[in-house]
């Protein structure tokens, strides 16, 4: 089985993908962490990448984030299926995505998009500190009363990372509405998309995405 997950920030599509790596003997393709890994190799896309995010601190471009993507389907063990995490972030990502499918011998399944509404995604982003000292993650709020009180286990600093502001959020939401959305809809019209209720706990989520899944093994 073959899926893609996608969704906006705060979405926890992250944990889902590494519970449903689990569950389903998928090998899990995260971008952020691929592009990191492959920025350390001695190749020449590895140095190219090196050059883009780590000396000149940019952004990769679809053409160097669709070579990581196809190089990392293709060292997904066979006998595993894939879950991609992070891609494709636009419509012209899509069919390259697709294309590094079909010349592993892949095909998409499922794409399971974790929905969650704008205020929810500003909420958890924006509550999120973290401490200094110990990199315990905490929510305002909850573990905490603001990110001036101290860590309550080590009594490190806390910090909150800079962009994770409600305008910061909004920011990266608009992103996500103008070139990722298109993609969802692009799923749907292709019949494949499973539609999940974000604004539910860690199992709640998981539960829906793993009871649909179910269906297809
Ligand atoms: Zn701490």
């Amino acid at each position: 089985m073959n899926l893609v997950i996608i969704g906006p920030q705060g979405c926890g599509k992250g944990t889902q993908a590494k519970l449903l790596a689990e569950k389903f003997n998928l090998a899990h393709i995260e971008m952020g962490s691929s592009l990191r890994e492959q920025a350390k190799e001695d190749t020449p896309l590895g140095k190219e990448l090196d050059e883009i995010i780590n000396k000149k601190k940019e952004l990769a471009p679809d053409d160097v984030i669709v070579r990581v993507i196809s190089e990392q389907v293709s060292r997904a063990p066979a006998e595993k299926g894939i879950i991609l995490d992070g891609a494709p972030r636009t419509i012209s990502q899509v069919e390259k995505v697709a294309v590094a499918f079909k010349d592993n011998d892949r095909k998409l399944d499922k794409v399971i998009f974790i929905k969650l509404s704008e205020a929810e995604s500003i909420e958890r982003i924006s509550m999120r500190v973290g401490c200094s000292n110990c990199g315990k993650n905490m929510k305002i709020g909850k573990d905490v009363k603001g990110v001036n009180d101290r860590c309550p286990d080590c009594g490190g600093e806390l910090n909150q990372r800079k962009d994770d502001t409600p305008e910061g959020v909004k920011k990266r939401l608009d992103i996500f509405n103008q070139e990722t959305v298109p993609v969802v809809e692009y799923y749907r019209n292709q019949g494949i998309l499973l539609e999940i209720n974000g604004e539910q706990d860690v199992d709640g989520v998981f539960k829906d995405i793993a009871s649909d899944l179910e269906k297809y093994e």
